[in-house]
């Protein structure tokens, strides 16, 4: 990491324990949201941006173990650099930040609150631009309601709204300019960089741009609600597959279901291991990214794929479902099968999905019904295994 050349640096404010939100004793900024903590959306979000060079987390030092769970979940995580551990307020932890990337040179750092995980990519791209010839960048929103000073609960006056605007992150600042203000303001425990930039520079104020509405500060768990269907969406698909059985009744005859063998009267027909779980859940999952079928990559016609273990095209789908920031959230599966009992596999099955899937047990239904005599299934003659699967997709608007 160090060899690459840094020249814009993102900082983020992640110290901080979030007094008004109680849940788990876990800092606001670890919380999970759609499968991953907080963090590691707040970081993808903006180091999805290639201007970025890499990014600089300050924690608090009880969260060591959150921050490095969160880390591995990120999908530009070789673009983070260690971290670095905070101070008493925000302001004191910044300056910590600042202090430990002066080893790496920046030009430009961009300093972030972690409570704000969705940051519009066009907002970003402004605060960078406009960066490349100005010291300091302030993304702001002016005032929508009347402006009151309320001392208890009762309004104390009436104030003009204008010329009140109330500040968001990321701020964008000269690196060594920066540093040289956050050096000369310690101990005034300030609400944000632009505060610590005004008091050391009157006379070279920040440059405001207008900032994003949906750029939220989570602060109380009601925000986590409010910001949980902006960043992502939530989809179902479905995967179905079929096979037959020989006719013949064989000695030693099984098939195979999510890689548990059953033992069975009559072998399956197929080219590869005939696993109807697995080849549905497959489809399942390249549906959920738009990549059509097994068929398509596998084909039966490929004499390499004769008698393998179907594991691998579960393996290749989730391969490729994190190449596209695509998160498996929960399977369901429906079995169609006239005999033998699934029950006593149920266990084995279910274990072996969750850990080639790394999803908890209660995130995989399973399912065996019989179809009562009636029909191919009900004659014995095969199997069936519908598959449907909830898929996080990245939003990929704004
Ligand atoms: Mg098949």
């Amino acid at each position: 990491m160090s060899k690459l050349r840094h020249k814009t640096i993102l900082l983020v404010a992640a110290a901080g324990r979030g007094t008004r939100f109680h849940q788990t004793g876990m800092p606001k900024q670890y919380i999970w949201l759609k499968g991953r903590p907080l963090l590691c959306h707040c970081l993808d979000r903006l180091l999805a941006n290639p201007a970025i060079d890499g990014a600089m987390v300050v924690i608090g030092k009880k969260d060591k173990k959150f921050y490095h769970k969160a880390i591995e979940l990120c999908h530009y995580k070789n673009k983070i650099l260690p971290a670095v551990l905070g101070g008493n307020d925000r302001q004191a932890s910044v300056y910590c930040g600042l202090k430990a990337l002066k080893k790496y040179q920046p030009k430009k750092v961009l300093i972030h609150d972690a409570a704000r995980p969705y940051v519009d990519k066009n907002l970003l791209a402004r605060i960078i631009k406009k960066l490349s010839h100005k010291s300091a960048i302030i993304p702001t929103m002016p005032l929508n309601g009347a402006l009151k000073q309320v001392v208890g609960q009762g309004i104390l006056a009436s104030l003009t709204r204008q010329h009140h605007h109330i500040a968001e992150t990321p701020q964008g600042f000269s690196y060594e300019k920066i540093l040289t203000a956050h050096q000369q303001q310690q101990g005034r425990g300030l609400d944000d960089d632009a505060a610590v930039w005004q008091l050391t520079y009157p006379h070279d104020p920040a440059i405001t741009i207008m900032g994003d509405v949906a750029n939220i500060k989570i602060t109380t768990p009601a925000d986590i609600k409010l910001i949980e269907n902006t960043m992502s969406k939530t989809i179902s698909t479905l995967g179905v597959d079929m096979h037959r059985f020989e006719n013949k009744n064989s000695k030693n005859a099984k098939m195979m279901l999510a890689g548990v063998p059953i033992y069975t009267k009559k072998n399956i027909i197929a080219h590869s291991d005939g696993d109807v779980i697995f080849h549905a859940l497959t489809d399942a999952l390249l549906g959920g990214i738009g990549m059509g079928d097994i068929g398509s990559y596998f084909p039966p016609s490929d004499a390499k794929w004769r008698g393998v273990a179907s594991k691998i095209f579960v393996k290749y789908a989730m391969e490729m479902m994190k190449k596209n920031h695509a998160r498996l959230l929960h399977i369901d599966i429906t079995l169609l099968l006239e005999s033998p009992k699934i029950t006593p596999y149920r266990k084995k099955i279910i274990a072996n999905l969750s850990k080639l899937l790394g999803l908890p047990p209660t995130s995989i239904g399973f399912k065996a019904t019989t179809s009562e005599k009636m029909g191919a299934i009900g004659r014995g003659e095969g199997v069936m295994a519908m598959v449907q699967s909830t898929i996080d997709l990245p939003n990929e608007m704004g």
